[in-house]
């Protein structure tokens, strides 16, 4: 299919893309909700089963469930699978949708703000709208994965994710993942990420009147090595590093909604190609 023929047909679905986000986006799921991150599963799994998918999750203690929903044919079911995937978790706290939920912007159309609607919510409709047109076509060439992730802004810390990944991609043909990127109509295959390192200083204590000279500053010596960890990398600017208090990435994000069309129907010709 051309490329305006697949934009025509998924700009039809456009408006339920947009309500499916911000149910998505208003059902939170932040670095301590366990359970939100849950929710935004159950949400997903019931929609993947109602485009004729089969799910699976594979629970965690300390973590949101691990969330794999596929589709396979009896004439594709020896065939490699295609897996698309992204995270169900945000980085936000708790209540973060009191002031941040998802809304249209009136003096900005098309585009809308909400708490994880760029990182990476958007990315999970694009990829489970592919899949769903996809299957609508008959489409039979692979198989077709959808791995949702319930613990990536917390580095799989509390769960085996990342073993639970491998041991699902085992036999995958290849798999794309839907965070968002700055370029548009390109496939990204590499870029850095982050590491949470817990350092701990201790002082020496002193006393200002009577004893500053063996006083040792803590601050100043973490600092020193706040310069010292930067010095490491060979990436010109370091974002984000986060010494005292704050989370990672606490700005709330606004995302051109009119791209998502695109998008699907740009991976959807991907696929096709392969
Ligand atoms: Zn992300």
């Amino acid at each position: 299919m051309e490329i305006e023929a697949l934009k025509d047909l998924i700009a039809g679905q456009e408006s339920d893309m947009f309500a499916f986000l911000e149910e998505l986006v208003n059902t939170e799921s932040g670095i301590d909700q366990i359970s939100g991150v849950n929710q935004v599963g159950t949400i997903i799994s019931q929609w993947c089963e109602s485009i004729g998918m089969t799910t699976r999750t594979i629970p965690h203690d300390q973590a949101g469930d691990l969330l794999i929903a596929e589709y396979k044919t009896a004439e594709n079911k020896d065939q490699k699978p295609i897996v698309l995937s992204g995270h169900m978790d945000t980085v936000f706290n708790a209540d973060v949708t009191k002031n941040h939920h998802f809304r249209l912007l009136a003096d900005k159309p098309g585009f809308a703000k909400g708490a994880g609607l760029m990182d990476m919510k958007g990315g999970l409709v694009i990829a489970m709208y592919v899949v769903k047109n996809l299957i609508e076509m008959g489409y039979q060439k692979h198989p077709l994965s959808l791995i949702f992730i319930p613990d990536e802004e917390t580095l799989h810390r509390y769960s085996d994710t990342r073993q639970e990944m491998i041991g699902e991609l085992q036999n995958a043909a290849l798999m794309l993942n839907f965070e968002p990127t700055p370029t548009f109509d390109e496939i990204v295959v590499g870029r850095q990420g982050g590491m949470m390192l817990n350092v701990t200083v201790e002082g020496v204590q002193g006393h200002s009147g009577m004893e500053v000279e063996i006083g040792r500053s803590a601050v100043v010596e973490l600092a020193q090595k706040v310069v010292a960890l930067e010095a490491l990398t060979d990436i010109p600017v370091v974002d984000g590093l986060g010494i005292v208090g704050t989370g990672a990435h606490t700005l709330e994000e606004e995302a051109d909604l009119t791209s998502l069309v695109p998008r699907v129907a740009l991976s959807i010709q991907a696929i096709l190609d392969l």
